[in-house]
């Protein structure tokens, strides 16, 4: 048995003090509570061959999101009489020497079912357990345990978001009070030899300060979080009357929906707080409305994908996933490049990719309308690509919702028809018939008048140098034409379906060469 009498608290989501179940048992009976954060190397160093700046897994502004969240956790620990303790390195072995230092006697850590963590733990665990060390890792970054679900229905996730409601029910914790509040905490015990530092800047993480126009506008933190929350459901027949997928893609001063997906995603607001705070207002209003398309049936989502994500072995490939259909998607790196850098000559989707870069959040539908036109709308480029850039660049980059959705979008699974493709002229113009999101994000396009903003190619010479914006040299020519484009793009889709359906899932990379 461990000698000690403290425990070590490690932080990598859950961000936050209030509902935090992991927090709260580390405080429990112990002298000294070690409150830690791990800088790791895998999702931090520095890569300079990246295409913006960042990591290769994690662009700069969610790298700045997550330090702003740890100074601020950072600030709130201080308020209880602690600190948190950063440290840099793999973390499995900084953890295990953390243990064998400082002796603890308890473990306690949020459950994470994304498969970086999952072995992870599975490391940690069994040194605790072979050290005599208890461990306490509960679910609480999520509104219920994926495991519980798949369980109840039989060792394997459901697959629609209505047996996923039916299994899942009311949660558990929902009719009694979260704990929201923590008073006090035991001091940090001796750190002894271990490298213990403060926040890191990015600057001190080795990455250069970007400018101001290509910095996200979101802060990171559990107070900013909690705020954005308050005034998010401060008008109460807003989130009444929510209903997605209703809502303007192309608001930017105000967005069409809460924007707390960064911070669910790093844990700074919890998604269960989230949840009773939306079901106290839904007490509170005559009607309201329900999932799949209110606000709790947003979150409900969150966790259908968590589920899923959970119980599908290669759930982020297509080889060897059996809920996703067998496509043979190109590998053009050229038609790649160009949609990752805003390059396609469509003005909807390039002013959506340059949101990405610079904010790290676009609206659900700006997201279904790039993810469309990359795979089986437009380009015919592999689902994994795309997942692979979001995946980079989201500030709420987050494991299971992003390849569920590139799954969705790409009709590779849960969704399949295919034949009801995002125009990339019309849709946005519909919401936006000036083209105001566009001259944001492109300024190049500011001075083309509204006729031709999202078919800039279509204007008349004269135009494109009165707009100071000529079509093949300031802003490039459509990079496929999109009605033959569709047409080529459904034509696949069908063959491979039909392979798939008449082979019954089991297409060989054989197969799919011969459908290139
Ligand atoms: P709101 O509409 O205010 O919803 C509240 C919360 O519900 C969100 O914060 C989010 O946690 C959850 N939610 C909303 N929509 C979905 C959804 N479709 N699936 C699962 N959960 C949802 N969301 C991420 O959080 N991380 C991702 O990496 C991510 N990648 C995506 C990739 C693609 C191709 C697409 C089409 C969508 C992706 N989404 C992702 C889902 C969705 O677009 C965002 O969650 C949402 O736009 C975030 O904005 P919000 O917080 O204002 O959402």
């Amino acid at each position: 048995m461990a000698s000690g009498s403290g425990s070590l608290m490690w932080f990598r989501k859950g961000l936050r003090i209030h509902d935090n179940p992991a927090l709260q048992q580390a405080a429990k009976e112990s002298t000294c509570v070690y409150p830690v954060f791990v800088i790791d190397p895998y999702f931090m160093e520095p890569d300079p061959n990246a295409f913006s700046p960042g990591s290769s897994r994690a662009g700069l502004n969610r790298i700045r999101f997550l330090l702003e969240s740890l100074v601020d956790l950072d600030s709130s620990l201080r308020q209880l009489g602690s600190r948190l303790l950063v440290l840099k390195g793999d973390p499995g072995e900084v953890i295990i020497r953390c243990l064998k230092e400082w002796e603890v006697k308890r473990l306690c850590f949020e459950y994470d079912t994304d498969p970086y963590y999952q072995a992870l733990d599975i490391k940690v665990k069994n040194y605790a357990s072979a050290a005599g060390i208890e461990v306490f890792s509960p679910v609480s970054h999520t509104l219920f345990d994926s495991a519980d679900i798949i369980q109840k229905n039989g060792g394997r996730p459901p697959l629609s978001y209505q047996s996923f409601l039916k299994l899942a029910g009311q949660p558990s914790w929902a009719s009694s009070p979260l704990s929201t509040t923590l008073s006090w905490l035991p001091p940090v015990g001796d750190v002894g030899t271990c490298e213990i530092s403060n926040v890191p800047t990015v600057k001190e993480l080795g990455y250069e300060e970007i400018g101001q126009d290509e910095l996200t506008p979101f802060k990171g933190g559990e107070s900013e979080a909690l705020k954005r929350l308050r005034e998010s459901i401060r008008d109460k027949e807003w989130v009444a009357n929510f209903e997605k997928p209703k809502g303007d893609p192309s608001a930017f001063l105000k967005p069409a929906t809460t924007v707390l997906s960064p911070y669910l995603k790093f844990g700074c607001l919890s998604s269960r707080y989230f949840y009773q705070c939306l079901t106290d207002v839904y007490k509170n209003v005559k009607r309201h409305t329900s999932p799949p398309v209110s606000l709790v049936g947003q979150l409900l989502w969150r966790d259908f994908f968590y589920t899923v994500g959970f119980g599908t072995p290669n759930f982020d490939h297509m080889k060897g996933n059996r809920i996703c259909k067998q496509i043979p998607w190109n590998d053009d790196d050229e038609l790649l490049a160009a949609w990752r850098e805003a390059r396609t000559g469509y003005p909807w989707i390039d002013a959506i990719m340059v949101q990405l870069r610079k904010w790290g959040w676009m609206h659900h539908l700006a997201r279904h309308c790039v993810a469309c036109f990359l795979t089986r709308g437009d380009l015919f480029v592999h689902w994994e690509k795309g997942r692979d850039v979001f995946e980079r660049l989201l500030i709420d980059s987050d494991w299971a919702i992003n390849n569920g959705n590139w799954l969705w979008l790409s009709c590779s699974s849960f969704f399949y028809q295919y034949n009801r493709i995002y125009s990339p002229i019309t849709f946005g113009k519909k919401y936006d018939p000036n083209g105001n999101y566009i001259r944001h994000f492109l300024p190049i396009l500011k001075d083309m008048p509204k006729e031709y903003i999202y078919e800039p190619w279509t204007a008349p010479p004269s135009i494109q140098a009165k707009a100071k914006c000529i079509i093949g040299k300031d802003y490039p020519k459509p990079v496929v034409c999109h009605d033959s484009a569709i047409k080529e793009c459904k034509r696949k889709l069908a063959e491979a379906y039909a392979l798939n359906k008449r082979l019954d899932g089991s297409v060989t990379e054989e197969d799919l060469k011969k459908l290139r």
